[in-house]
């Protein structure tokens, strides 16, 4: 039976950059450039609540880390490092081989160097924690206290797949489209279930658009009750035109409830929320095109309180989409 430092020294200790010091002391040492201020960010990922028991290794070690990335990218910070603490009920090793392999790439991907952690046995199923640490220029932090009345709201990618599949992993969403035409390949959960398992951190996107931003947030909880905590930090309102909503393609084939849930509340979208002033359109346009992801403008920030979601005939959606209606007036 190979003992944890074999785990670590195997699995866990790939080279880091010049001037850092990795795993296998009591610290990692790393620096940031001077005037700029460190950003740090932790998640914990828990088995059964987080993610189902039998995902695929590759990819849980991808989202572990993406979903910490994502944070920096909602503050407009650049990654550097990051931490691991890993709780595991047994060594398999090819499945932490699998699992060090999707970290490592994505890590690799966003120059987020794994600079240590902590590995201990779990009696209850596994359990994942990252801490990202980021560097970021303190005047440029996407902060969610700073959204302004007129400013318009942006929302990067497309939503509400990772909703879905969700759903359907889980049962309570039936995937129709598996018997189809199209075969397995054209299953609702084939075209929706890389959005939920593998999201892409927006960490291009939220450095280029700092500068241009006034508030920032990921939609890890469902576009509603993130854009909530934006209002709610900056004392404003929000009216979202229903009509202008980013909705995933795939979502065209299920009912006007079950679309609407996954785009306003369904969580795991791992896109940005932006708030902007109105001459910052041009700079929003160019720098979505410049990273390859659509940045659409659904809305704007308003005097008052509470948020509005306009349907297609131009009626307030009421009540909005369960388990959020305390963001409402
Ligand atoms: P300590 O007893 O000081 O907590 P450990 O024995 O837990 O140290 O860990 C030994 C070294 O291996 C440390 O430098 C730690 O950061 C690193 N390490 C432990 N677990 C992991 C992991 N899952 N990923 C990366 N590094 C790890
Ligand atoms: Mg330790």
């Amino acid at each position: 039976m190979a003992s944890e430092f074999d785990l670590i020294s195997r699995f866990f200790k790939r080279p880091v950059p010049a001037g850092m010091l990795g795993g296998g002391d009591d610290c990692a040492l790393f620096r940031i450039a001077p005037g700029l201020e460190l950003a740090t960010s932790k998640d914990l990922l828990l088995e059964g609540r987080h993610f189902f028991p039998d995902v695929d290794a590759f990819t849980l070690g991808h989202k572990s880390l993406a979903v910490n990335l994502s944070d920096l990218a909602a503050m407009g910070a650049k990654p550097i490092a990051c931490l691991l603490g890993l709780a595991l009920p047994s060594f398999d090793e090819s499945w932490v081989a699998r699992f060090a392999d999707g970290f490592y790439a994505l890590a690799d991907q966003h120059g987020c160097a794994l600079i240590g952690g902590d590995t201990t046995r779990s009696e209850h199923g596994i359990a994942i924690s990252v801490t990202v640490f980021g560097e970021i220029n303190p005047t440029q932090a996407m902060r969610r206290n700073a959204a302004k009345v007129g400013d318009d709201i942006w929302v990067s990618g497309q939503l509400g797949a990772a909703d879905v599949a969700y759903r359907i992993l889980a049962g309570s969403l039936k995937d129709d489209s598996s018997q189809g035409l199209f075969g397995l390949e054209g299953s609702l959960l084939a075209q929706t279930r890389a959005s939920l398992e593998c999201p892409n951190p927006r960490v291009f996107l939220g450095r280029r658009l700092a500068a241009h931003t006034h508030a920032a947030i990921d939609i890890s909880d469902g576009l509603l009750q993130d854009l909530g905590h934006i209002l709610q930090a900056s004392g404003v309102g929000a009216r979202i035109d229903g009509r202008l909503l980013p909705v995933h393609p795939a979502l065209a084939q299920l009912s006007q409830a079950d679309r609407r849930h996954a785009v306003l509340a369904g969580g795991d979208v791992y896109e940005l929320c932006l708030t902007a002033a109105e001459d910052q359109r041009d700079n929003f346009e160019r720098i979505g095109l410049e990273a390859g992801v659509p940045l659409t403008r659904i809305g704007q920030i308003i005097a008052g309180t509470g948020l509005r979601v306009m349907d297609d005939a131009g009626q307030c959606i009421e009540p909005l989409p369960q388990g959020f209606d305390h963001f409402r007036k």
